[in-house]
């Protein structure tokens, strides 16, 4: 892992002056790395999806953990230099390893499975060993050995390295993706970052992120509580949320002039009975006016109050209610009985 000096050597190294706009703060604190590796609750069976990298801190430490790493980053020097810090670090690793240049918001479903296949393929030394065990064909020993037999010679550069055909290693499906998302994510677009992420890519079965406090309180909020909002009930339709802790602003470089939280996500079933797009109408609707009932706060969604109404009885929920004592089963419920009066 990166101490705080070695973050700044490298930094210095590559000439990166760590920019706002792209919320880069390094962690630089190795008993806070090993802490979201635990809290993550990864495994070796896991693939990990990390979003934004930065200078490799916690990639190293993930890398330690799961099966692979996708790592996702926006600056392309940070991205570039990825490889080599894990093959200098971790090399026993660094063919678990692939870095796609990208922005996590655009990042296609089929870069991130391929990028996951790719980690998960077969080391090449135990290709090299299986190949061995089969039965001699020739006798020809002049020919020269395929692959070392060194299984600690993983090669370098394994983000370029292509699919190895026909393998996706431990019996895993071949359209297999990233299962746990894990990031020190950029604070200005953490919320639909993960919004995006836990829609696009289906794989993904948990995740572990840490964002701005008041952001982390937000995510998990219940319903009823001060800070539920859109970002909860939105999160809560593709997970269970709950925040891991908080983390002091002094274990990054530069230190940010906020705080920040860690936040856990366990997939689950969406509600049933609407659609994803169908229901977040609902939302966005009932929050845009916070402090209105809902009977008026989705009077322009329903199409007039006494529409609205209706929807709200046929759904079983008090007109008068307020959007912020709703869960996403509910306007899950609620859309569904709109849908069902327009038809
Ligand atoms: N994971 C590193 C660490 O913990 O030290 C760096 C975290 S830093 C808070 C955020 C990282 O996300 C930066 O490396 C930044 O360049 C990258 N980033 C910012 N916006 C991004 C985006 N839309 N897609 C992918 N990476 C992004």
């Amino acid at each position: 892992m990166l101490g705080p000096a070695e973050i700044r050597a490298l930094a210095e190294r590559l000439g990166v002056r760590p920019t706002k706009t792209l919320g880069q703060n390094f962690l630089h604190d190795p008993n806070t790395i090993r802490r979201i590796v635990r809290t993550a609750g990864i495994g070796p069976d896991d693939v990990v999806l990390e979003v934004g990298p930065g200078l490799g801190s916690l990639t190293l430490g993930l890398l330690g953990a799961a099966a692979g790493v996708v790592a996702v980053e926006i600056d392309p020097v940070l991205a570039a230099a990825l490889p080599d810090t894990v093959a200098d670090r971790l090399p026993s690793r660094s063919a678990r390893l692939a870095v796609l240049t990208a922005d996590a918001m655009t990042v296609s479903l089929a870069e991130l499975t391929d990028a996951a296949q790719r980690v998960r393929a077969p080391h090449p030394a135990a290709v090299a060993a299986d190949v061995a065990a089969l039965p001699t064909v020739s006798t020809d020993a002049s020919a020269p050995a395929a692959v070392s037999a060194d299984a600690s010679a993983e090669p370098r550069g394994a983000a370029t390295a292509p699919a190895a055909a026909g393998h996706a290693g431990g019996g895993t499906p071949a359209t297999a993706g990233p299962t746990a998302l894990v990031a020190n994510l950029p604070y200005n677009v953490a919320v639909p970052v993960v919004l995006h992420l836990l829609e696009t890519v289906p794989t993904l079965r948990t995740g572990l992120v840490m964002v701005q406090a008041e952001v982390a309180d937000r995510l998990a909020a219940p319903p009823g509580s001060r800070t539920y909002g859109v970002p909860s009930a939105k999160a809560a339709w593709y997970s269970a949320v709950t925040k891991a802790g908080a983390v002091p602003r002094a274990v990054f470089w530069p230190v940010p002039n906020v705080d920040s939280g860690l936040v856990r996500l366990e997939r689950r079933d969406p509600p049933v009975g609407a659609s994803r797009k169908d229901t977040f109408a609902v939302v966005d609707a009932a929050f845009a006016q916070r402090r209105k009932t809902l009977r008026a706060a989705l009077a322009g969604w329903a199409g007039g109050a006494p529409q609205a109404e209706a929807a709200l009885r046929t759904a079983g929920v008090d007109p008068s209610a307020r959007g912020e004592t709703v869960d996403i089963t509910t306007f899950a419920r609620i859309a569904a009985a709109q849908n069902q009066r327009g038809r």
